[in-house]
């Protein structure tokens, strides 16, 4: 992204209710969806005069030779610039704002947290559609239900009237009992007026959704007898509904957070408001979505990216308006405007996918906290390996702490053996006792889950005669290759190629793989174990959409014998067969330059391991590793998470990291190295010039990958231990940064708070 122009705090700090004088309301100032911090200066014309203005409402207004959606931000009754020079605003969109006050100055706050230009803050907040300028109407599907007299009718008495005789009787034979108006059309076209005199009849009704006719039909599971550590957790929150207080639900997989969330769900739903759910991952929702389904009978509304612009345009609109009571999404979903709302949940806390890493960096997670406490309503975090801050939060007395400390039912932790492959035979990346292992638990029938995160074969192609790397030209990169695909490709641009036959260099024959993907370990086990049934879930097996539904059932229906995958299997999904769990390479996770990587890595293997033994039987988790004596591979797991956290949290401290600390990181970059290590020289100097005390200045340095996709990136880091300091140098320095020439020839950005060093 590109930030042509820079902060004026002032021009974000708004009061909504201080309104000039209506005779005096002549400026609207109003927020555009691009890179720039300032507001726009537009005319409220004569023919608008009579209409209530409010904060937030979409307007449509000139800009060059375009017209564009902005939102209203103040009204005002003078400009900087010349009355004569503002162009009117073109017309009014909105009748009323769909955003509340509250989230109006939420949006705000966000803007002001994150430096980032409010208009594209507003654009995040809404549907696709509706940033465009559509009418915010919700044309909702009309769904119809025979009435009980209706199901049991004898269509031959309608024989004076065939058209109602023929869709009666169709209706009567068809299994679905709950009837959309695409299913009506194909039987009749047009069916509306047969409709209409089947419903005077009292033979069918309008329903207002397909939930509504489940839950007259059909009864709803019971919640579960909690044990005595959910029934804490329970009262607690219930005990105090209606006002702010963040909860850290901790709970290993299994332990029943899903179970307490939806008992918390009840209590709130029965008291007439809505919930939040936010989940990390769009995998995530249908299995969620599927247990809320049979618990609660409500309309549960789902937005993520997956899904289509209609589709979330239509969650946003009905949460807006209040038909919706549960929403279930990942990130974005986090603005959507509520009527009701009481309770906020966001499982799986810890997850970075939480943070979003371009355009507008917001934390969703920290975001919904602040929402929460403008709402005054409770917000859970839940995971079973908490973040850092989380649990710092908890130490320090912030975030109240609840504890599900085993599995619910009769599941038992798994246990851990660290493998030592120094100096020991591997077969693509796999030890002789894994082998074995994997072997007895195939042999009883059982699934063995083995995790590597690089998909791909290999990482690297070599020439072994003369050296020769294939490496991406765009990227300070090796290709990785794809040998499904006979392809080179670079994993941080796209680029690719052909796989070639021979070393470019040398013109040998010689190419080796060097190192381990996805693609090569499945090769490989296909071949060790050819009459088992593998599925590899990386990105490359998972692109089309409902691939990852269709394999995560077949896994369920223990169709599977051998789950391969990255990443994606260190997401709460559920494997209840799955008894043994292999981590291929734990040790480039140990050396980072990224102060957050051992977080990262405890995370996942806890979460990976969190797979092994969730039924009846025991789990198994195999660690092969170079680095046996580890101290963080120690204590994780020795002492389990807790102790990993509180030993992470220490060092921290030690060298005042946050959560101890506060940072900011510049990002600049550039085609030409120059530009932007001279733009971040320059912004480094005004901010040392700046800066009180407590505030450092790191670089500018290269990034990690200095090169990508051909552009020289640099970055810039910030650290204070007070927030008011990083704060107090940067709402200067942003809007000097203009001063600096190089600003016009280089992409930059700011990231408050980041959780990604790269
Ligand atoms: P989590 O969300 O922590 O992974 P879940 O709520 O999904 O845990 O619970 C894991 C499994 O244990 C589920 O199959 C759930 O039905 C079951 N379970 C949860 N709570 C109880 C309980 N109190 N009694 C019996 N089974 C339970
Ligand atoms: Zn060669
Ligand atoms: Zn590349």
């Amino acid at each position: 992204m590109r930030h042509n122009s820079s902060v004026n705090p002032a021009l974000l700090t708004i009061h909504p209710q201080s309104y000039p004088q209506p005779e005096l309301m002549k400026i609207a100032r109003v927020a555009l969806a691009i890179p720039v911090y300032r507001l726009f200066d537009y005319v409220i014309p004569e023919a608008l005069a009579e209409q209530r203005l409010e904060i937030g409402m979409r307007l449509q207004v000139p800009f060059g030779p375009r017209q564009k959606i902005g939102f209203l931000i103040e009204i005002a009754s003078s400009s900087e610039w010349a009355i004569e020079k503002l162009k009117p605003i073109t017309a009014l969109i909105d009748e009323s704002t769909l955003l509340s006050e509250l989230d109006t100055e939420l949006l705000q706050w966000a803007s002001r947290y994150y430096y980032h230009p409010l208009g594209e803050v507003f654009n995040t907040a809404f549907p696709i559609a509706l940033r465009k300028g559509k009418a915010s109407a919700l044309t909702i599907p009309k769904y119809f239900a025979l009435t009980p007299e209706g199901l049991t009718f004898d269509p031959t008495l309608l024989k004076r009237a065939p058209k109602q005789q023929q869709l009666l009787k169709d209706l009567q034979a068809l299994a679905t009992k709950v009837y959309s108006e695409t299913i009506l059309a194909e039987i009749l076209k047009p069916w509306q007026s047969t409709v209409t005199s089947l419903i005077q009849k009292s033979l069918l009704v309008e329903i207002e959704s397909p939930a509504e006719f489940e839950s007259i039909s059909s009864t709803s599971q019971k919640p579960l007898d909690a044990n005595s550590e959910q029934q804490h957790a329970i009262e607690q929150i219930c005990a105090n509904l209606h006002k702010f207080q963040v909860y850290l639900l901790e709970g290993v997989t299994g332990s029943g957070k899903t179970e307490v969330y939806m008992q918390i769900i009840q209590t709130v739903l029965d008291a007439g408001q809505q919930v939040l759910v936010l989940l990390p991952e769009i995998s995530l929702t249908p299995q969620l979505e599927a247990r809320f389904k049979q618990r609660f009978q409500v309309p549960i509304a789902i937005s993520h990216s997956g899904l289509t612009d209609t589709q979330r345009h239509s969650a946003w609109l009905q949460m807006q308006q209040g038909s919706g009571r549960i929403l279930l999404g990942t990130r974005s979903a986090l603005f959507t405007p509520l009527t009701n709302p009481g309770l906020f949940i966001l499982d799986e806390e810890h997850d970075s996918s939480f943070k979003q890493q371009e355009g507008f960096r917001f934390s969703a997670r920290d975001v919904a906290i602040m929402r929460a406490k403008a709402l005054n309503i409770p917000i859970i975090l839940g995971s079973a390996t908490p973040s850092l801050e989380s649990i710092e939060n908890v130490n320090q007395g912030r975030y109240q702490r609840l504890h599900l400390p085993q599995r619910a039912g009769a599941a038992i932790e798994p246990s851990y053996i660290i493998m030592d492959i120094r100096n020991k035979k591997l077969q693509e990346g796999l030890s002789e006792p894994l082998l074995q292992a994997i072997k007895d638990t195939l042999a009883r029938q059982e699934q063995v889950l083995i995790f590597l995160n690089r998909r791909g074969f290999a990482p690297t192609l070599i020439c072994h005669y003369c050296g020769w790397i294939a490496s991406c030209w765009q990227c300070d990169a090796n290709f990785v290759i794809h040998y499904d695909e006979q392809r080179l490709t670079c994993h941080h641009c796209g680029l690719n190629q052909a796989l070639p036959k021979e070393c470019p260099s040398c013109h040998k024959r010689e190419l080796k793989p060097l190192g381990l993907g996805t693609e090569r370990v499945e090769k490989v086990l296909n071949t060790l174990f050819p009459d088992k049934r593998l599925v590899r879930l990386d990105r490359d097996t998972t692109k089309t959409k409902g691939a990852l539904e269709d394999y995560l059932q077949q896994i369920n229906d223990h169709e599977v014998d051998i789950i391969l995958g990255t990443q994606m299997l260190a997401k709460g999904h559920h494997f209840p067969n799955v008894t043994l769990v292999a981590l291929l390479d734990v040790d480039s996770g140990l050396f980072s330059v990224d102060f957050h990587a051992p977080e990262r890595l405890a995370q996942l293997i806890t979460q990976v391991a969190g797979r092994a033994g969730r039924a009846q039987k025991p789990g198994k988790v195999i660690l092969q590793t170079r680095q046996p004596e580890h101290p963080m591979l120690q204590t994780l797991i020795r002492q389990g998470y807790a102790s990993f956290a509180k030993l992470a949290l220490a060092e921290r401290k030690l060298a005042k990291l946050p959560p101890f600390s506060h940072q900011a990181l510049f990002r600049a970059s550039a085609t030409d190295a120059k530009l932007p290590l001279d733009f971040l020289l320059k912004a480094a100097e005004i901010a040392k010039q700046l800066a009180a005390q407590d505030f450092t200045v790191q670089g500018p340095v290269t990034a990690p990958m200095a090169r990508r996709a051909g552009r020289y990136h640099y970055q810039l880091l910030f650290q204070a231990e007070h927030r008011r300091n990083l704060r107090y140098v940067l709402d200067q320095l942003l809007p000097q940064l203009d001063t600096i020439p190089e600003i016009k020839k280089v992409r930059w950005s700011i990231d408050i708070d980041p959780i990604d060093l790269y």
